[in-house]
């Protein structure tokens, strides 16, 4: 009988190796892909349909460290083969394609984007290594599933040597309009395009990135397409969105943790008599975090019956310190808030408190549970887990302001949506989820959970899995 395999291939690993006294420990790295797929692993969807599951993926620790930590037995519900990189080019690819030329390309920020050959030949490099490392791995039967930004040349790479084998992409990030993609040098895009067109089904997340990478086809390439799929000269692709949920359970649970209950509740007794307005993300351009500030600030310049009785925790998670743009947007956000805490605090009140970390799960729980406001506000976004969190954490109450620039804003129309560039309108949306009732509240937030508790991660990973499968017998059946 043939082996099934799932092989899932990611630019980093999900986790990361900690030596302490001479053993070798796993910690998990943040993010929202690393908890999706590793609550499909665990949980493992319809029994029977893989025998066995791989995850692909760069190392950030010494190929040393890997040797000992296999060394030690360790259990878990999948395998994994890392690559070692050589820094120099992890570097380029990593800070320089991928960061300062495709993340802002993709999220609208065309002036910030970086256009240098060599950083596209470490990019190729990087998505070779994967291709090379794959090709000794791959057997007939094997399912492979590449995520993100990082690795859009690689389906095209394992096509060529691999004519029939099963690849699915999925892109994480937004795919812009034509007339922003079209901005990259030509063999770029091109190479770009044809790197995707290798798999077999590209996902998105929402209806719009699909229509702009079609649109990016045509024009790039002169193929045609019909709906969702495209026509090449020997095989269809399709494309298709799969808008990422998250484990619902996991955070509605957690209302019930003791941990997290005792956590809540010494917020709570900080901030006894006030509103508690929330915000977490990385620190990064793209999330809109000065803007926040500006109609947060507007929002206490018009209502000044509001001082002392709200309070904004604002929590920015570290994030690609080495480029300059994001320790500039640091200064920026720090500078930012200074402003306001010294313009409008009293001796006994403060309005922003500001915390630059990572959060454990327990505190971020805590954090969502006991916000009465959560306000994410990014320019852009692919999709925007945390507002999905933030709404799963809640019990009956709880008001969520969302940009309508992310992704989540499709699902999430009983959000208060704003255009997160639009201080008035920020400010606005603040005021009306402060004195929004209760029952209004609850109506909204039992919608939204049902949405998020039904199209949750699991469902998610089956559904591209499944059209996957589908595609392929659609291709058959053309031959
Ligand atoms: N998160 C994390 N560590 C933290 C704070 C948040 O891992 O200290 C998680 C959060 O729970 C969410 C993810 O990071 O799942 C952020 O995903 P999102 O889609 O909102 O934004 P991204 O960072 O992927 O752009």
């Amino acid at each position: 009988v043939m082996q099934k395999r799932l092989i899932v291939v990611s630019n980093r690993l999900p986790f990361q190796l900690l030596e302490k006294n001479n053993s070798v420990t796993l910690k998990e790295s943040d993010g929202g892909l690393v908890s999706a797929l590793k609550s499909y692993f665990e949980t493992s969807g319809p029994q029977g349909t893989f025998n066995s599951k791989w995850w692909i993926g760069s190392a950030d620790f010494p190929e040393k460290r890997w040797k000992k930590y296999i060394a030690q037995e360790q259990t878990s519900s999948f395998s994994v083969e890392p690559l070692f990189i050589e820094k120099k080019t992890y570097n380029k690819f990593y800070n320089g394609f991928c960061n300062a030329t495709l993340w802002p390309l993709f999220h609208y920020f065309p002036s910030f984007v970086e256009f240098d050959e060599e950083t596209f030949k470490s990019y190729e490099e990087v998505n070779r290594h994967f291709a090379d490392k794959l090709l000794t791995i791959l057997q007939p039967g094997d399912t492979l599933w590449i995520h993100d930004y990082q690795l859009m040349l690689l389906p095209g790479m394992i096509r060529e040597q691999r004519p029939d084998a099963t690849i699915g992409y999925f892109l994480h990030i937004p795919f812009p309009s034509f007339e922003v993609f079209r901005m990259l040098h030509r063999p770029w895009k091109e190479k770009i395009i044809n790197g995707l067109l290798g798999a077999d089904l590209i996902g998105f997340h929402t209806h719009e990135y699909v229509q702009h990478f079609l649109k990016s086809v045509q024009m790039v390439t002169g193929y045609d397409y019909q709906f969702r799929t495209v026509f090449l000269k020997d095989r269809i692709v399709k494309a298709d969105l799969f808008p990422l949920g998250i484990d619902f359970d996991k955070f509605h649970n957690a209302t019930r943790s003791t941990e997290v209950t005792t956590l809540r509740n010494s917020i709570r007794s900080n901030f006894e008599d006030k509103k508690i307005i929330f915000s977490v993300d990385r620190l990064d351009y793209t999330k809109g975090i000065t803007h926040r500030l500006s109609g947060f600030e507007r929002f206490l310049e018009l209502h000044p019956e509001w001082r002392e009785r709200v309070v904004f925790v604002l929590v920015v998670v570290p994030s690609r310190q080495i480029i300059s743009k994001y320790n500039e947007r640091k200064k920026l956000i720090e500078e930012h808030i200074g402003r306001v805490n010294g313009k409008y605090s009293t001796l006994k009140w403060q309005p922003i408190i500001y915390r630059y970390n990572h959060l454990s799960f327990d505190e971020l729980s805590a954090l969502y549970q006991v916000a009465d406001v959560g306000l994410i506000t990014p320019l852009r976004d692919g999709m925007n887990l945390v507002a999905k969190e933030y709404v799963a954490s809640q019990t009956t109450q709880g008001v969520l302001i969302l940009s309508e620039l992310a992704g989540a804003a499709n699902e999430m129309g009983e959000a208060l949506q704003v255009n997160p560039m639009d201080r008035e309108e920020v400010s606005h949306a603040i005021h009306t989820a402060l004195i929004m009732d209760a029952s209004e509240q609850q109506q909204k937030i039992e919608v939204l959970h049902k949405r998020l508790r039904e199209y949750n991660v699991i469902h998610w990973v089956n559904d591209f899995l499944k059209q996957l499968e589908e595609t392929k017998e659609h291709q058959k059946a053309q031959q």
